[in-house]
């Protein structure tokens, strides 16, 4: 039979509500059996520990370090119960159930022991802690690869501390491009090439010298998109319980719409101001070879989902998405004897450096500077260092209201629609970044629904 290449395999990570329980699982394998090329590659599995057990293990992790061994024990015991409960649901009885429970036990003891040590020693080192996180994806990552062998979809389990190589930031590991690059074709496609699915851990990786490491939370996307990186799949499907990317905030609109593709830029511009939406830095290995992302619901397997590209054809005319963010501060600065001169702005950036305050958007006029902040933790220091040059004026209850776009690059008119649309809201600040993907405006709080359904009856209506 004819081997298609490499590249028609796609990677699919799943996240903990798809690998919660067995049922969960069982849609997982009839979604990978689907994913199967004609001549049976593919496709890779990236799995995130089941839901919860992250949360729980570091919890555990740090009940054992104040010494609550009572407590870190329970929740091992609770871990290793719903793992083994798992795969005596999955995986019939017979060598291949006996094998896994084995493994798992393997795992639990392990975690036992450890945790038993740090109650003596009162103190969780980073290093350690990582070997307990780990534990979440070696565990799910068995179970999902003997449920799939089970099912008929032969699997092989793959140590993710042989696919991913890190540096030793441990907790928040970053993983070394080329080592991994090596480590995955090693390791992981021979099982691809001899017709059997590999089944990772996410968010687990090793260092060069072998100790256990971790991505930081939330790392199994990048996992995902690191294997399908180095493996060059054709897609990369990150599998969870949403339906992909939405329009607008469903909290504030009654009936957002999917979005059906954007480009990374978009997928970042929204995610800065808060969409619900997979961060591009969460799977920059994918965007820095062009692989398209996909984001799909494991509940409907057969819906399109949410596609991220490199970039995005231009035949689509209007917005991408709107977003917002509450509870932002609006400080202008006026100083009608220096604004124009050479240096101010740079005193008033000091300012914010000092308190380490993150300045989201920034306009200005002849004599003033506006700009929003998010973080007031420091409003007052930077008020009055700000008064002792300039006149400051402190407006709390704003939100920003984004409008994201790649059209927005070539049709000025697009912005001018915006701006015209909330006619009749008082606009404090408006701006357009360099980047021209967006429009963002600040506006009261309490004019911010009525603004953003004004905004998605025009745009997406
Ligand atoms: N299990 C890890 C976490 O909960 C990694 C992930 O699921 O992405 O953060
Ligand atoms: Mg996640």
């Amino acid at each position: 039979m004819l081997q298609r290449p490499a590249s028609h395999m796609v990677v699919q990570k799943f996240g903990g509500t798809s690998v919660a329980d067995p049922e969960a699982i069982r849609r997982l394998i009839e979604i990978v059996r689907a994913a199967r090329t004609r001549d049976g590659r593919g496709p890779a599995v990236v799995v995130s520990a089941m839901s919860g057990i992250t949360d729980a293990l570091l919890a555990m992790a740090s009940s054992a370090g104040a010494s609550q061994l009572d407590e870190a024990e329970a929740r091992t015991n609770q871990i290793r119960e719903r793992h083994v409960a798992a795969a005596r649901e999955l995986v019939a009885a017979g060598p291949a159930l006996d094998h896994l429970l084995s493994e798992i036990h393997e795992q639990a003891d392990e975690l036992a022991s450890i945790i038993k040590a740090l109650a003596v020693l009162r103190e969780v080192s980073p290093r350690t802690l990582d070997v307990v996180a780990a534990s979440g994806e070696l565990l799910s990552s068995r179970l999902v690869a003997a449920a799939l062998t089970s099912a008929g979809v032969e699997a092989q389990w793959v140590d993710a501390r042989q696919a991913v190589v890190t540096n030793d930031e441990h907790t928040r590991a970053t993983p070394l491009k080329q080592e991994t690059r090596d480590k995955l074709r090693a390791n992981v496609q021979p099982a691809i090439d001899q017709g059997r699915v590999p089944v990772i851990g996410g968010f687990v990786g090793a260092t060069t010298a072998g100790h256990t490491s971790t991505l930081g939370r939330g790392g199994s996307d990048y996992s995902g998109a690191l294997v399908g990186a180095g493996l060059d799949a054709a897609e990369i499907q990150i599998w969870t319980d949403v339906d992909g990317m939405l329009s607008a905030d469903p909290r504030i609109i009654k009936h957002p719409k999917l979005v059906s593709q954007l480009s990374f830029e978009e997928a970042a511009e929204l995610a800065y101001f808060g969409a619900k939406v997979l961060h591009p830095s969460t799977i920059l290995p994918a965007i820095e070879r062009n692989i398209p992302v996909r984001i799909l619901n494991s509940w409907k397997p057969t819906a399109a989902g949410t596609l991220i590209t490199g970039s995005v054809s231009s035949a689509r005319r209007g917005l991408t998405g709107l977003a917002s963010k509450r509870d932002v501060t609006v400080i202008d600065i006026t100083s009608t004897r220096m604004l124009m001169a050479y240096g101010f702005l740079r005193r008033v950036f000091e300012v914010f450096e000092r308190y380490r305050t993150a300045v989201d958007m920034v306009t200005t006029s002849e004599v003033s500077v506006s700009v929003t902040v998010d973080d007031i933790r420091h409003l007052n220091e930077i008020v009055e260092a700000l008064n002792e040059f300039a006149e400051v004026s402190v407006e709390r209850g704003m939100s920003l209201l984004c409008a994201v776009g790649d059209v927005l690059q070539d049709e000025p008119k697009i912005a001018a629609r915006v701006v015209g649309v909330l006619e009749e809201v008082p606009l404090r600040m408006i701006s357009q970044a360099a980047s021209r993907r967006n429009i963002t405006v600040v506006l009261r709080q309490a004019d911010l629904p009525h603004a953003m359904e004004r905004l998605h009856e025009e745009f997406f209506g």
